[in-house]
């Protein structure tokens, strides 16, 4: 799969709508200090499913909302949407046959976020399965942030194992176990239950 576009509105500095081209290759994004270059690259994990308000350099999460300036009054939702290509086997089942996918996140104030996979509403855990397929998403090595090097180096076996892992694209499996685990946990209380009654009626 590859980023086509990135659709920005009302996220931190981007008060109205603006659509990046990301074509192939290399891409730099240049810019006088605190122009808005790093808001960008927040606004991309922000939308793959970034979670802590923290490392999008916020308070909570509202704050990546547009705040308004001395010339404009601040916005009450914002929403950004990531438009991948060439996504031939790697889409989610009802999206197979769509030449793009376009996975968006929309908050607003005061009422949390809210995941879209091509307009369908998803959930958050699903997104992150998505990406994780892709070797991509908010925590992925694939974004390499400041001092994201030194901490590798640094780095126990099992988080650097983690990297290896993803490199190798098998990040997506452990969400799946995780919530195949989680069924059968559902099903197996079920089980229990129908015993229960069972029993009861005998
Ligand atoms: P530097 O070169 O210093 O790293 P930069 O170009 O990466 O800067 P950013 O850090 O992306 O700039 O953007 C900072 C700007 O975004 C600041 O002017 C800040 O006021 C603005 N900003 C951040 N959050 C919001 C918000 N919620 N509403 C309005 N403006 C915001």
């Amino acid at each position: 799969a590859r980023f086509a576009r990135l659709r920005i509105a009302g996220f931190k500095s981007f008060a109205d709508a603006t659509t990046i081209d990301i074509l192939p290759g290399l891409t730099g994004i240049v810019g006088p200090n605190g122009c808005g270059k790093s808001n960008v690259v927040d606004a991309l994990r922000w939308a793959m499913g970034e979670a802590s308000a923290k490392s999008l350099r916020g308070g909570e999460m509202d704050d990546v909302i547009f705040a308004g300036t001395m010339a404009r009054p601040a916005r009450s939702l914002a929403e950004v949407a990531v438009i991948l290509t060439e996504t031939a086997g790697l889409a989610p089942a009802p999206f197979q046959a769509e030449p793009e996918l376009e996975i968006s996140r929309k908050i607003e104030r005061g009422s949390g976020s809210l995941y879209r996979v091509n307009g369908r509403e998803t959930r958050a855990r699903d997104v992150a399965t998505l990406f994780a397929d892709l070797a991509s998403g908010a925590r992925s090595s694939a974004l390499i942030s400041q001092g994201k090097i030194s901490a590798l180096v640094n780095a126990r076996p099992e988080e650097r194992r983690a990297v290896l892992e993803e490199a190798a694209g098998i990040t997506g499996l452990h969400s799946r176990r995780h919530e195949a685990e989680l069924k059968l946990r559902a099903a197996e209380q079920n089980l229990t239950r129908a015993a229960d009654l069972r029993g009861q009626q005998e």
